[in-house]
């Protein structure tokens, strides 16, 4: 026996299988030609991140246009990060968004032929190709401490060295089998670190669908292969799954643009097709005028909780994501104003390299947009979903009248110039109270420019004049005529031209009845909410005032 079978077999030992058996169980996909397959490879954090949707949607789009398919796979190698239930908590969220899986980890059970997609439930398959590296000669155990890498560090820190494992400082590198035999037999902890034949000065090429050709510096640094629980560092894990679940697409942030010449080496070492990585721009917002990173602990709109807490609809969420993804997404929408979203064609192609910015004003008009495309029944739906979860005693409130409440979200809505009043639930929530007796109240301040006098005068003219049968213009012609006979100018303009003249104009006079009826100066068309809220509530309203 060779030496690096000898060493295979000793740190190995218990691996029966060999890479063959794998690639049978796992063979390629049977797909039509050019067909995506793609994933997301979340780590349970405990924190849905806004990028985990960002690059879930473009796999997802991908996978899903050319008939390929898309997977969630865990990636929780790193035990020391994982927090009880944070698996739950991806897998849900996706699900909110209605990201569809065609495999992968799930609720209801995991799915797929892939599997398992769980990377801790893999370790014998890494190990597999782990002994398979060790027997190439590309591997070895390496027994240097903590304290001793940073004794290296240290001392390549003063020397203005390269950090890293290579070269020299490789100690562990070519240690005679005896050795390690009798250090492993003394319970000393090992890591399995690969062999790097690279050179820092060589340069390699590697196609990123959405960067293009990037040149990288080759890697020369004995990275970790395995930990010393025998579980895989992230870039050996990610290889093998890409390989054996027969990835096309690699979505991913571009922070792993530093390590992906370990990840290409890998690859080609393995003898693998690379897959076609797709890096990420990073999420950015603008803030007091310079652009920088969103963060986790100044940005609440970082974390996919952000949108289920605020009550955004999730279609909005895509729908806003898809404008900051593709430049012509846009455009689509002006021209195709109904079409569901997956009509639009995502390519890589009109994704933008550089910092994509996330603007929240922006999505909020996204939102509105969208929520004003949402029939009224389905709004009440959403809305009452939301708030059965948000706001129990709302919920109550607002389902006693389906046809009620479907009346007033639709207030406005659908003239030719329509009002987009709605933009979240949380909003619609504090938009809405006032249509229901309980929740009513002042917001606002009536115009200062009436007299408490003159107040009460316009609400008792107002009650005597009122008749539920006029239209809307009859309606606003009782109001001029107040206005008229109360000293106020019927036309803003006429005020504004000569203050002296008059007390205040039409439009203090129906603010005043606006404040009365609503609680606030600004609302929708009152004679609409007057029929809504019905003749008797909004004399109740009137004499309260
Ligand atoms: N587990 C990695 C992360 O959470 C996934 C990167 C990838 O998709 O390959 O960043």
């Amino acid at each position: 026996m060779n030496k690096n079978t000898e060493l295979a077999e000793l740190l190995f030992g218990h691996i029966t299988e060999s890479p063959e058996y794998y690639e049978n169980k796992y063979p390629e996909r049977n797909l039509p030609e050019g067909a995506v397959v793609s994933r997301i490879g979340p780590s349970p954090t405990g924190f849905v991140h806004l990028g985990n949707l960002y690059n879930a949607i473009i796999g997802e789009r991908l996978a899903h246009q050319s008939g390929g398919a898309f997977f969630l796979r865990v990636e929780d190698t790193d035990a020391k990060r994982e927090v009880e239930g944070a698996v739950e908590l991806v897998i849900s969220a996706m699900d909110f968004f209605g990201i569809k899986f065609d495999e992968g980890a799930a609720a209801s059970g995991d799915s797929g032929n892939y599997g398992p997609y769980r990377q801790r439930l893999r370790k014998e398959i890494y190990q597999c190709y782990a002994k398979k590296l060790v027997e190439a000669g590309m591997a070895y155990p390496c027994f240097c401490t903590e304290q001793e890498l940073k004794e290296m560090r240290e001392e390549q820190i003063s020397k203005k060295l390269n950090f890293g494992y290579y070269g020299e400082w490789a100690k562990c590198r070519d240690l005679p089998l005896d050795e390690i035999k009798t250090r492993i037999e003394n319970g000393e902890p090992y890591v399995l670190r690969f062999r790097s034949n690279g050179d820092e000065k060589n340069h390699i090429e590697v196609f990123d669908g959405i960067r293009g050709t990037l040149k990288l510096s080759e890697n020369y640094q004995d990275f970790v292969l395995l930990k010393s629980d025998g579980i895989p560092t992230y870039h050996f894990a990610h290889v093998i799954d890409d390989h054996l679940m027969r990835t096309t697409h690699v979505v991913r942030g571009e922070e792993w643009l530093a390590t992906l010449p370990i990840h290409v080496q890998l690859f080609d070492t393995l003898g693998f097709k690379r897959p076609i990585y797709c890096h990420t721009a990073v999420l950015m917002k603008m803030d007091g005028g310079t652009k920088r990173k969103l963060s986790k602990r100044k940005d609440p709109e970082l974390g996919l909780e952000y949108y289920r807490a605020e009550g955004y609809a999730p279609r909005a969420v895509w729908e806003y994501l898809l404008t900051v993804l593709n430049s012509n997404f846009e455009e689509w929408r002006a021209e195709n104003p109904d079409a569901p979203i997956d009509d639009f064609k995502f390519t890589l192609e009109k994704m933008s390299s550089s910092g994509a910015l996330f603007d929240i004003m922006k999505f909020e008009d996204v939102s509105r947009e969208v929520l004003l495309r949402t029939k009224a029944a389905d709004i009440y739906d959403e809305f009452a979903e939301w708030l059965k979860e948000y706001d129990p005693e709302f919920y109550t409130l607002f389902t006693r009248d389906r046809e009620y409440s479907e009346k007033i979200i639709d207030v406005g809505r659908n003239g030719a110039r329509p009002r987009k009043d709605l933009t979240s639930w949380k909003q619609a929530r504090e938009f809405l109270s006032f249509y229901f007796p309980e929740t009513f109240k002042l917001e606002d301040e009536y115009p200062e420019r009436v007299s408490d006098e003159d107040r009460k005068e316009i609400f008792r003219r107002y009650l005597e004049t009122f008749d539920i049968n006029d239209d809307n213009q009859q309606w606003f012609q009782k109001i001029r005529d107040i206005t008229a006979d109360m000293g106020y100018a019927v036309k803003p303009k006429d005020f504004k031209k000569n203050p002296d003249m008059y007390k205040g104009s039409v439009s203090d006079v129906s603010s005043v009845i606006r404040v009365a009826l609503t609680g606030r100066t600004n609302s929708p068309d009152l004679w609409e909410i007057c029929h809504i809220i019905g003749e008797s509530e909004m004399r109740r309203r009137i004499e309260n005032a």
